[in-house]
Protein backbone atom coordinates (compact mmCIF):
# COMPACT_ATOMS: atom_id res chain seq x y z
CA UNK A 1 0.00 0.00 0.00
CA UNK A 2 1.21 3.36 -1.09
CA UNK A 3 0.39 7.05 0.91
CA UNK A 4 1.16 10.57 0.22
CA UNK A 5 4.16 12.69 0.53
CA UNK A 6 2.92 14.46 3.54
CA UNK A 7 1.70 11.24 5.24
CA UNK A 8 4.84 9.60 4.91
CA UNK A 9 6.43 12.75 6.25
CA UNK A 10 4.48 12.37 9.53
CA UNK A 11 5.11 9.14 10.09
CA UNK A 12 9.17 9.56 9.11
CA UNK A 13 8.42 12.66 11.93
CA UNK A 14 7.25 10.19 14.52
CA UNK A 15 10.10 8.40 14.53
CA UNK A 16 12.48 11.82 15.00
CA UNK A 17 13.22 12.30 11.32
CA UNK A 18 13.55 16.38 10.46
CA UNK A 19 10.99 17.32 7.92
CA UNK A 20 9.79 20.74 7.17
CA UNK A 21 6.44 22.24 8.52
CA UNK A 22 3.70 22.21 6.01
CA UNK A 23 -0.07 21.82 5.99
CA UNK A 24 -2.06 19.65 3.14
CA UNK A 25 -5.14 21.19 1.69
CA UNK A 26 -7.51 20.50 -0.52
CA UNK A 27 -9.36 23.32 -1.72
CA UNK A 28 -7.92 26.86 -2.70
CA UNK A 29 -9.60 28.77 -0.31
CA UNK A 30 -7.22 27.00 2.51
CA UNK A 31 -4.38 27.54 0.91
CA UNK A 32 -3.92 31.09 2.24
CA UNK A 33 -4.17 30.59 5.95
CA UNK A 34 -1.86 27.10 5.46
CA UNK A 35 0.84 29.43 3.86
CA UNK A 36 0.37 32.31 6.64
CA UNK A 37 1.03 29.49 9.59
CA UNK A 38 4.23 28.61 7.93
CA UNK A 39 6.96 30.81 8.65
CA UNK A 40 7.95 31.73 5.35
CA UNK A 41 9.14 33.69 2.65
CA UNK A 42 9.99 30.70 0.35
CA UNK A 43 7.03 28.19 0.48
CA UNK A 44 6.62 25.26 -1.43
CA UNK A 45 3.02 24.25 -3.44
CA UNK A 46 3.68 20.07 -3.84
CA UNK A 47 1.19 17.75 -5.71
CA UNK A 48 0.06 15.18 -3.90
CA UNK A 49 -0.30 12.11 -6.27
CA UNK A 50 1.15 8.72 -5.64
CA UNK A 51 3.65 8.75 -8.10
CA UNK A 52 7.48 10.25 -8.21
CA UNK A 53 9.29 12.57 -10.63
CA UNK A 54 6.20 15.52 -10.06
CA UNK A 55 8.38 18.79 -10.43
CA UNK A 56 9.08 17.66 -13.88
CA UNK A 57 5.46 16.79 -14.47
CA UNK A 58 3.47 18.74 -16.94
CA UNK A 59 -0.44 19.67 -16.15
CA UNK A 60 -2.59 18.43 -19.23
CA UNK A 61 -4.58 21.46 -18.77
CA UNK A 62 -2.17 23.61 -19.02
CA UNK A 63 0.05 25.10 -21.60
CA UNK A 64 3.62 23.42 -21.75
CA UNK A 65 5.67 26.26 -20.95
CA UNK A 66 3.67 26.11 -16.87
CA UNK A 67 5.58 24.90 -14.14
CA UNK A 68 5.34 21.37 -12.86
CA UNK A 69 3.51 19.91 -10.46
CA UNK A 70 6.11 21.24 -7.64
CA UNK A 71 6.35 25.01 -7.32
CA UNK A 72 8.45 27.42 -5.34
CA UNK A 73 6.56 30.40 -4.03
CA UNK A 74 8.19 33.37 -2.69
CA UNK A 75 4.96 34.76 -1.41
CA UNK A 76 1.57 33.87 0.29
CA UNK A 77 -0.12 35.28 -2.79
CA UNK A 78 1.98 33.47 -5.22
CA UNK A 79 1.37 30.29 -3.31
CA UNK A 80 -2.21 30.66 -3.56
CA UNK A 81 -2.19 31.58 -7.40
CA UNK A 82 0.13 28.18 -7.83
CA UNK A 83 -2.81 26.22 -5.79
CA UNK A 84 -5.41 27.84 -8.09
CA UNK A 85 -3.69 26.49 -11.46
CA UNK A 86 -2.59 23.16 -9.88
CA UNK A 87 -5.76 21.65 -7.65
CA UNK A 88 -8.33 19.50 -9.82
CA UNK A 89 -5.78 19.54 -13.02
CA UNK A 90 -4.09 16.49 -14.17
CA UNK A 91 -0.46 15.86 -13.67
CA UNK A 92 1.56 13.75 -16.42
CA UNK A 93 4.80 12.64 -14.93
CA UNK A 94 7.04 9.97 -16.05
CA UNK A 95 5.31 7.47 -13.60
CA UNK A 96 1.64 8.07 -13.89
CA UNK A 97 1.39 7.05 -17.67
CA UNK A 98 -0.33 9.56 -20.20
CA UNK A 99 -3.48 9.23 -18.30
CA UNK A 100 -2.20 11.45 -15.58
CA UNK A 101 -3.41 11.68 -12.20
CA UNK A 102 -6.01 14.49 -11.38
CA UNK A 103 -4.21 16.50 -8.22
CA UNK A 104 -6.68 16.76 -5.36
CA UNK A 105 -4.55 17.80 -2.56
CA UNK A 106 -1.20 19.65 -1.93
CA UNK A 107 0.64 20.17 0.55
CA UNK A 108 2.22 23.61 1.50
CA UNK A 109 5.25 23.61 3.21
CA UNK A 110 8.19 25.77 4.84
CA UNK A 111 10.78 25.95 1.59
CA UNK A 112 13.97 25.29 2.69
CA UNK A 113 17.60 26.97 0.88
CA UNK A 114 19.39 23.64 -0.24
CA UNK A 115 22.91 23.06 -0.44
CA UNK A 116 23.21 19.92 -1.54
CA UNK A 117 20.64 17.13 -2.94
CA UNK A 118 21.21 13.25 -2.22
CA UNK A 119 19.16 10.02 -2.97
CA UNK A 120 18.58 7.20 0.26
CA UNK A 121 16.13 4.52 0.12
CA UNK A 122 15.70 1.58 2.55
CA UNK A 123 14.46 -1.57 0.55
CA UNK A 124 14.86 -5.29 1.16
CA UNK A 125 18.13 -6.45 -0.39
CA UNK A 126 16.57 -10.25 -1.78
CA UNK A 127 20.11 -11.39 -2.68
CA UNK A 128 21.35 -10.71 1.07
CA UNK A 129 17.94 -11.19 2.77
CA UNK A 130 18.56 -8.16 4.57
CA UNK A 131 17.63 -4.20 4.48
CA UNK A 132 19.94 -2.04 3.15
CA UNK A 133 20.66 0.99 2.39
CA UNK A 134 21.16 2.89 -1.08
CA UNK A 135 22.81 5.47 -0.79
CA UNK A 136 23.80 8.14 -4.01
CA UNK A 137 25.13 11.83 -3.86
CA UNK A 138 22.72 12.15 -7.24
CA UNK A 139 19.65 13.05 -5.34
CA UNK A 140 16.72 15.24 -7.00
CA UNK A 141 17.32 12.61 -10.09
CA UNK A 142 15.46 9.90 -11.53
CA UNK A 143 17.44 7.34 -9.73
CA UNK A 144 16.91 4.68 -12.41
CA UNK A 145 18.72 7.26 -15.44
CA UNK A 146 21.83 7.26 -12.49
CA UNK A 147 21.57 3.28 -12.00
CA UNK A 148 22.05 2.83 -15.82
CA UNK A 149 24.30 5.79 -16.97
CA UNK A 150 26.73 5.86 -14.07
CA UNK A 151 26.35 2.65 -11.81
CA UNK A 152 29.29 3.17 -9.42
CA UNK A 153 27.63 6.58 -8.38
CA UNK A 154 25.18 3.75 -6.15
CA UNK A 155 26.16 2.17 -3.61
CA UNK A 156 24.15 -0.34 -1.17
CA UNK A 157 25.09 -0.93 2.79
CA UNK A 158 23.45 -3.94 4.00
CA UNK A 159 22.15 -3.89 7.77
CA UNK A 160 22.55 -6.79 10.17
CA UNK A 161 19.38 -7.28 11.12
CA UNK A 162 20.74 -8.80 14.74
CA UNK A 163 23.28 -5.26 14.79
CA UNK A 164 20.55 -2.99 13.48
CA UNK A 165 22.09 0.18 12.02
CA UNK A 166 25.61 0.36 13.94
CA UNK A 167 27.64 3.52 14.11
CA UNK A 168 30.12 1.80 11.53
CA UNK A 169 26.90 1.78 9.78
CA UNK A 170 26.16 5.43 9.73
CA UNK A 171 29.77 6.44 9.66
CA UNK A 172 29.72 4.53 5.96
CA UNK A 173 27.07 6.63 4.50
CA UNK A 174 27.66 9.30 5.68
CA UNK A 175 31.19 9.10 3.69
CA UNK A 176 29.30 7.88 0.88
CA UNK A 177 27.92 11.41 0.94
CA UNK A 178 30.93 13.10 2.47
CA UNK A 179 28.90 14.66 5.18
CA UNK A 180 30.64 16.75 7.70
CA UNK A 181 30.11 18.43 10.68
CA UNK A 182 25.90 19.22 11.56
CA UNK A 183 25.25 16.92 8.29
CA UNK A 184 27.28 14.46 9.98
CA UNK A 185 25.58 14.66 13.57
CA UNK A 186 22.43 14.53 12.42
CA UNK A 187 22.90 11.26 10.42
CA UNK A 188 23.45 9.85 13.52
CA UNK A 189 19.94 9.70 14.60
CA UNK A 190 18.14 9.95 11.11
CA UNK A 191 19.43 6.61 9.74
CA UNK A 192 18.84 4.33 12.53
CA UNK A 193 15.39 5.99 12.95
CA UNK A 194 14.75 5.58 9.00
CA UNK A 195 15.35 2.13 9.87
CA UNK A 196 13.62 1.94 13.09
CA UNK A 197 9.97 3.12 10.98
CA UNK A 198 10.75 1.02 8.40
CA UNK A 199 10.96 -2.20 10.24
CA UNK A 200 7.85 -1.15 13.00
CA UNK A 201 5.95 -0.25 10.26
CA UNK A 202 6.65 -3.35 7.90
CA UNK A 203 7.83 -1.09 4.89
CA UNK A 204 8.76 -2.51 1.10
CA UNK A 205 10.18 0.69 0.61
CA UNK A 206 11.14 3.69 1.87
CA UNK A 207 12.49 6.25 -0.84
CA UNK A 208 14.16 10.02 0.51
CA UNK A 209 14.50 11.52 -2.97
CA UNK A 210 16.18 14.26 -2.28
CA UNK A 211 17.51 13.90 1.29
CA UNK A 212 18.83 17.29 1.73
CA UNK A 213 21.95 19.81 3.30
CA UNK A 214 20.64 22.56 3.81
CA UNK A 215 22.51 26.06 4.00
CA UNK A 216 22.66 25.59 7.57
CA UNK A 217 24.37 22.65 7.55
CA UNK A 218 21.59 20.18 8.57
CA UNK A 219 19.97 17.27 6.90
CA UNK A 220 16.22 17.63 6.15
CA UNK A 221 13.95 14.76 4.45
CA UNK A 222 12.67 16.91 1.51
CA UNK A 223 10.89 14.12 -0.40
CA UNK A 224 9.28 10.99 1.05
CA UNK A 225 8.03 7.64 -0.84
CA UNK A 226 6.78 5.16 0.89
CA UNK A 227 5.00 2.02 0.42
CA UNK A 228 4.14 -0.95 3.16
CA UNK A 229 3.56 -4.77 2.74
CA UNK A 230 0.08 -5.09 2.10
CA UNK A 231 0.18 -9.03 4.14
CA UNK A 232 1.30 -6.28 7.43
CA UNK A 233 -1.22 -4.16 6.82
CA UNK A 234 -3.54 -6.29 9.47
CA UNK A 235 -0.91 -5.12 12.40
CA UNK A 236 -1.25 -1.47 11.96
CA UNK A 237 -4.28 -0.06 11.87
CA UNK A 238 -3.04 3.74 11.54
CA UNK A 239 -1.36 3.06 9.02
CA UNK A 240 -4.49 1.65 7.38
CA UNK A 241 -6.42 4.59 8.43
CA UNK A 242 -3.92 6.67 5.57
CA UNK A 243 -5.26 4.13 2.76
CA UNK A 244 -6.50 7.19 -0.32
CA UNK A 245 -8.70 4.83 -2.43
CA UNK A 246 -8.89 7.74 -5.06
CA UNK A 247 -5.81 7.02 -5.73
CA UNK A 248 -6.20 3.41 -6.44
CA UNK A 249 -6.99 0.96 -9.44
CA UNK A 250 -11.33 0.71 -8.19
CA UNK A 251 -11.26 -3.09 -9.47
CA UNK A 252 -7.98 -3.95 -7.44
CA UNK A 253 -9.84 -2.29 -4.65
CA UNK A 254 -13.00 -4.62 -4.95
CA UNK A 255 -11.01 -7.59 -5.98
CA UNK A 256 -9.47 -6.99 -2.27
CA UNK A 257 -12.55 -7.17 -0.60
CA UNK A 258 -13.10 -10.16 -2.36
CA UNK A 259 -10.05 -11.66 -1.32
CA UNK A 260 -8.86 -12.27 -4.96
CA UNK A 261 -5.60 -11.83 -6.25
CA UNK A 262 -6.17 -9.53 -8.93
CA UNK A 263 -3.84 -7.10 -11.17
CA UNK A 264 -5.21 -4.39 -13.63
CA UNK A 265 -3.11 -5.22 -16.39
CA UNK A 266 -2.95 -3.45 -20.24
CA UNK A 267 -3.87 -5.92 -22.66
CA UNK A 268 -7.47 -7.02 -23.32
CA UNK A 269 -8.17 -10.61 -22.63
CA UNK A 270 -9.73 -10.76 -19.23
CA UNK A 271 -8.30 -14.06 -17.70
CA UNK A 272 -10.37 -16.20 -14.90
CA UNK A 273 -7.90 -18.83 -13.13
CA UNK A 274 -6.77 -20.50 -9.64
CA UNK A 275 -3.78 -20.38 -8.77
CA UNK A 276 -0.85 -17.92 -9.67
CA UNK A 277 1.12 -20.90 -11.59
CA UNK A 278 -2.03 -21.43 -13.85
CA UNK A 279 -2.84 -17.70 -14.00
CA UNK A 280 1.17 -17.15 -15.52
CA UNK A 281 1.13 -20.08 -18.02
CA UNK A 282 -2.26 -18.57 -18.87
CA UNK A 283 -0.87 -14.64 -19.66
CA UNK A 284 2.11 -16.66 -21.10
CA UNK A 285 -0.12 -18.97 -23.36
CA UNK A 286 -1.85 -15.51 -24.84
CA UNK A 287 1.23 -13.73 -25.48
CA UNK A 288 2.55 -16.79 -27.41
CA UNK A 289 -0.60 -16.71 -29.60
CA UNK A 290 0.25 -12.56 -29.96
CA UNK A 291 -2.60 -10.75 -27.62
CA UNK A 292 -2.23 -9.58 -24.21
CA UNK A 293 -3.39 -10.31 -21.00
CA UNK A 294 -5.90 -7.47 -19.62
CA UNK A 295 -5.55 -8.56 -15.81
CA UNK A 296 -3.69 -10.93 -13.45
CA UNK A 297 -6.97 -12.32 -12.05
CA UNK A 298 -7.03 -15.78 -9.47
CA UNK A 299 -9.70 -16.93 -7.87
CA UNK A 300 -7.73 -19.39 -5.41
CA UNK A 301 -8.17 -22.58 -4.40
CA UNK A 302 -11.27 -22.80 -2.22
CA UNK A 303 -13.41 -20.06 -3.74
CA UNK A 304 -17.13 -20.16 -3.69
CA UNK A 305 -20.13 -19.25 -6.15
CA UNK A 306 -20.45 -15.61 -4.99
CA UNK A 307 -16.56 -14.88 -5.17
CA UNK A 308 -16.57 -16.10 -8.56
CA UNK A 309 -19.10 -14.63 -9.68
CA UNK A 310 -17.52 -11.00 -7.98
CA UNK A 311 -14.41 -12.03 -10.28
CA UNK A 312 -16.44 -12.05 -13.37
CA UNK A 313 -17.91 -9.24 -12.62
CA UNK A 314 -14.80 -7.78 -11.93
CA UNK A 315 -13.25 -8.09 -15.32
CA UNK A 316 -16.49 -7.98 -17.23
CA UNK A 317 -16.79 -4.30 -15.92
CA UNK A 318 -13.17 -3.45 -17.42
CA UNK A 319 -14.14 -1.74 -20.94
CA UNK A 320 -10.75 -2.94 -21.88
CA UNK A 321 -11.83 -6.34 -21.81
CA UNK A 322 -12.88 -7.86 -25.23
CA UNK A 323 -13.23 -11.37 -24.58
CA UNK A 324 -12.53 -13.69 -21.64
CA UNK A 325 -10.98 -16.57 -21.28
CA UNK A 326 -11.93 -19.06 -17.85
CA UNK A 327 -8.86 -21.59 -17.11
CA UNK A 328 -9.55 -23.60 -14.04
CA UNK A 329 -7.85 -26.75 -12.72
CA UNK A 330 -10.30 -28.26 -10.48
CA UNK A 331 -8.46 -29.78 -7.64
CA UNK A 332 -9.45 -28.43 -4.54
CA UNK A 333 -11.61 -25.74 -6.38
CA UNK A 334 -14.65 -27.77 -8.31
CA UNK A 335 -15.05 -26.71 -11.79
CA UNK A 336 -19.21 -27.09 -11.15
CA UNK A 337 -18.89 -24.05 -8.62
CA UNK A 338 -17.03 -21.67 -10.88
CA UNK A 339 -19.54 -22.69 -14.04
CA UNK A 340 -22.14 -21.56 -11.59
CA UNK A 341 -20.37 -18.62 -10.54
CA UNK A 342 -19.91 -17.44 -13.88
CA UNK A 343 -23.14 -18.30 -14.96
CA UNK A 344 -24.78 -16.18 -11.99
CA UNK A 345 -22.56 -13.34 -12.68
CA UNK A 346 -23.63 -13.45 -16.71
CA UNK A 347 -27.19 -13.44 -15.82
CA UNK A 348 -26.91 -10.62 -13.38
CA UNK A 349 -24.40 -8.23 -16.04
CA UNK A 350 -24.88 -9.87 -19.41
CA UNK A 351 -21.79 -10.93 -21.26
CA UNK A 352 -21.09 -8.14 -23.99
CA UNK A 353 -17.51 -10.45 -25.41
CA UNK A 354 -16.47 -13.72 -26.20
CA UNK A 355 -15.97 -16.12 -23.58
CA UNK A 356 -13.85 -18.97 -23.87
CA UNK A 357 -14.40 -21.87 -21.04
CA UNK A 358 -11.58 -24.55 -20.13
CA UNK A 359 -12.49 -26.95 -17.45
CA UNK A 360 -10.42 -29.79 -16.33
CA UNK A 361 -10.25 -31.77 -12.99
CA UNK A 362 -12.58 -32.22 -10.31
CA UNK A 363 -16.52 -32.10 -11.45
CA UNK A 364 -14.92 -30.70 -14.74
CA UNK A 365 -17.96 -32.98 -16.61
CA UNK A 366 -20.79 -30.93 -14.34
CA UNK A 367 -19.20 -28.08 -14.88
CA UNK A 368 -19.67 -28.45 -18.74
CA UNK A 369 -23.13 -29.47 -18.24
CA UNK A 370 -24.13 -26.31 -16.27
CA UNK A 371 -22.49 -24.52 -19.01
CA UNK A 372 -24.08 -25.93 -21.71
CA UNK A 373 -27.29 -25.68 -20.39
CA UNK A 374 -27.14 -22.54 -19.03
CA UNK A 375 -28.30 -21.24 -22.64
CA UNK A 376 -25.30 -18.63 -22.86
CA UNK A 377 -22.99 -17.91 -26.08
CA UNK A 378 -19.79 -19.82 -24.12
CA UNK A 379 -17.49 -21.78 -26.42
CA UNK A 380 -15.56 -24.90 -24.84
CA UNK A 381 -12.28 -25.75 -25.34
CA UNK A 382 -10.59 -28.99 -24.72
CA UNK A 383 -7.02 -28.25 -23.42
CA UNK A 384 -5.09 -24.42 -22.89
CA UNK A 385 -3.82 -24.45 -26.31
CA UNK A 386 -7.19 -24.96 -27.67
CA UNK A 387 -8.84 -22.38 -25.19
CA UNK A 388 -6.11 -19.71 -25.95
CA UNK A 389 -5.94 -19.67 -29.60
CA UNK A 390 -10.21 -19.67 -29.68
CA UNK A 391 -10.03 -16.79 -27.21
CA UNK A 392 -7.52 -14.90 -29.46
CA UNK A 393 -9.23 -15.96 -32.57
CA UNK A 394 -12.43 -14.61 -31.04
CA UNK A 395 -11.18 -11.16 -30.32
CA UNK A 396 -9.76 -10.98 -33.52
P1 LIG B 1 9.33 14.92 -7.07
O1 LIG B 1 9.60 15.73 -8.29
O2 LIG B 1 7.98 14.25 -7.15
O3 LIG B 1 10.40 13.94 -6.77
O4 LIG B 1 9.20 15.95 -5.85
P2 LIG B 1 10.30 16.49 -4.81
O5 LIG B 1 9.63 16.67 -3.50
O6 LIG B 1 11.52 15.63 -4.82
O7 LIG B 1 10.65 17.94 -5.38
C1 LIG B 1 11.27 18.12 -6.63
C2 LIG B 1 12.36 19.13 -6.54
O8 LIG B 1 11.82 20.38 -6.11
C3 LIG B 1 13.46 18.82 -5.52
O9 LIG B 1 14.42 17.95 -6.04
C4 LIG B 1 14.01 20.21 -5.27
O10 LIG B 1 14.95 20.55 -6.24
C5 LIG B 1 12.79 21.12 -5.41
N1 LIG B 1 12.29 21.46 -4.07
C6 LIG B 1 11.37 20.80 -3.33
N2 LIG B 1 11.23 21.37 -2.11
C7 LIG B 1 12.06 22.42 -2.06
C8 LIG B 1 12.40 23.41 -1.07
O11 LIG B 1 11.91 23.40 0.06
N3 LIG B 1 13.33 24.35 -1.43
C9 LIG B 1 13.92 24.37 -2.64
N4 LIG B 1 14.80 25.30 -2.90
N5 LIG B 1 13.65 23.46 -3.60
C10 LIG B 1 12.75 22.49 -3.32
MG1 LIG C 1 11.56 13.53 -5.23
Amino acid sequence: MNIHEYQAKQVLKGFGAPVAEGVAVTSVDQVEAAAKSLPGPLYVVKSQIHAGGRGKGKFKELPAEAKGGVRLAFSVEEAVSHAREMLGNTLVTAQTGDAGKQVNRLYIEDGADIDRELYLSLLVDRAYGRIAFVVSTEGGMDIETVAHDTPEKIQNIVIDPNAGVTDADVAAISAAYGLTGAAAEDAKSLFPALYKAFVEKDMDMLEVNPLIVMKDGHLRVLDAKVSFDGNALFRHDDIKALRDETEEDAKEIEASKWDLAYVSLDGNIGCMVNGAGLAMATMDIIKLYGKEPANFCDVGGGAGKEKVAAAFKIITADPNVQGILVNIFGGIMKCDVIAEGVVAAVKEVGLKVPLVVRLEGTNAELGKKILNESGLAITAADDLDDAAQKIVAAVG
